[in-house]
């Protein structure tokens, strides 16, 4: 039988891939939803190419030239937040692909779940916002949540058939990002083309500039956190500029498991859309010959205060990581924008973290307020800078 799938952020890079993913297996999968911000044209051309139900889109004006161009195609089209919020509630698929990025993402994987819909999670930012609420509801309501952050899908296969009691430490693979040699001395001076330029990847905008401030192996361990429950002094990350290892696990007998393949995010997108089974794939194959070098580093917690920051909401627990996330949403928005300089976004995150209205055991509204605090706090922080 094909499996029914929805995807949230069909017009981004991860959604783009997913497509490629699921036109390959076009006899296993049917694709129910589709979805976008405000990039319409490329909406439209993968709805008239796809026949989802449904489409959804943000964007008010973009909706408007969505369904003109979709009104022969029998494609019901919705619009605005309330429409994919409408999307991520249906029932009526078996799995639901979240490539939304940012704070946006959050509430369509709670919505997804509370459905009692498996998730396949490829935004991050949904369990470092709401990681306590998001395990409660899989354990409520039986769902699956199956990453595809390829470091995460790396430990999701090296955990398979493994007890957690087994697990000496999570070893989270990164690349180093686009700074790794450069002085600390010189962030001041990065342009948005030098940080958008990561060696490896080719990812969306706002995931690529969390990878050149290194948030984003941050925001991977705050992942790592919720999804495989291991305490925090048991996930650690190690600088590997090759990006061929995707991550690792290390047992209490001193064996150790990883994960390897050429660097596509196509091959844990498909993973997750397929778990537990396999199916063939004709990707770019990873030929171990071809390698000329593995090589390891500590990451450096001085140049890359985003990690110790990320490290020190995760211990302090609550809303702190969801704090840093909101704010760092917007200030790479900012840095993106030209408004701020590469090194403020870590400090307005950090003073997000420390000014923020610290709730214990928050609930869906608390974040969802946080969300609406964070804007206004990186705005009026940034005020005060241009002021002073
Ligand atoms: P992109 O920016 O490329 O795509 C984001 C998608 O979400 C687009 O479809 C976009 O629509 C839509 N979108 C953006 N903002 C909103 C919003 N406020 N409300 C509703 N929809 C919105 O992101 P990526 O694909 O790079 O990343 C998606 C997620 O996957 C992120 O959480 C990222 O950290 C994670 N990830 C990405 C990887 C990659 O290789 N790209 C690797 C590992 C994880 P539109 O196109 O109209 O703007």
């Amino acid at each position: 039988m094909r499996r029914s799938v929805g995807i949230l952020g069909s017009t981004g890079s991860i959604g783009v891939n997913a497509l490629e993913v699921l036109r390959h297996h076009r006899d296993r999968f049917s694709i129910k939803y589709l979805s976008a911000k405000s990039n319409s044209e490329r909406l439209i051309n993968q709805a008239i190419d796809i026949k989802p139900e449904v489409v959804a889109i943000i964007d008010a004006r973009a909706a408007e030239s969505v369904r003109d161009a979709l009104k022969d195609h029998s494609v019901e089209v919705l619009a605005g937040r309330d429409g994919l919020l409408e999307l991520a509630s249906r029932n009526d698929v078996d799995i639901c692909l979240n490539a939304l990025v940012g704070s946006a993402g959050m509430e369509p994987t709670v919505r997804a779940m509370e459905a009692g819909v498996d998730v396949a999670l490829s935004n991050k930012e949904s369990l470092v916002m709401a990681g306590g609420i998001i395990t409660e509801i899989i354990e409520r309501k039986g769902v699956k949540l199956i990453p595809v952050d390829s470091e995460h899908s790396a430990i999701f296969q090296c955990l398979t058939g493994e007890e957690n009691a087994s697990v000496k430490r999570l070893i989270l693979t990164g690349s180093g990002g686009p700074f790794r040699d450069r002085s600390i001395d010189l962030f001041s001076t990065v342009t948005v083309d030098e940080a958008l330029a990561h060696p490896n990847w080719e990812m969306g905008r706002k995931i690529t500039i969390d990878s050149a401030t290194m948030m984003n192996k941050g925001l991977e361990v705050i992942e790592a956190y919720w999804l495989f429950k291991l305490s925090v002094d048991k996930i650690d990350i190690v600088i590997h500029p090759q990006s061929i290892i995707h991550s690792m696990v290390e047992f209490i007998d001193g064996s150790v498991k990883a994960q390897l393949g050429y660097p596509d995010m196509k091959i844990p997108i498909q993973y997750a859309l397929t778990y537990p089974e396999r199916l063939e794939s004709d990707w770019e194959q990873f030929v171990p010959a071809e390698l000329s070098d593995i090589t390891f580093e500590e990451p450096d917690l001085e140049k890359f205060p985003s990690i110790r920051l990320a490290y020190e909401t995760l211990a302090r627990g609550g809303t702190a990581p969801a704090a840093l996330n909101v704010a760092n949403d917007h200030t790479v928005e900012l840095f993106l924008s030209g408004t701020i300089a590469f090194p403020q976004i870590l400090e307005i995150n950090e003073a997000a973290v420390t000014s923020h209205n610290w709730v214990e055991n928050p609930d869906i509204s608390d974040i969802l307020e946080l969300e609406r605090w964070g804007r206004s706090f990186v705005e009026s922080n940034i005020e005060e800078t241009v002021i002073a």
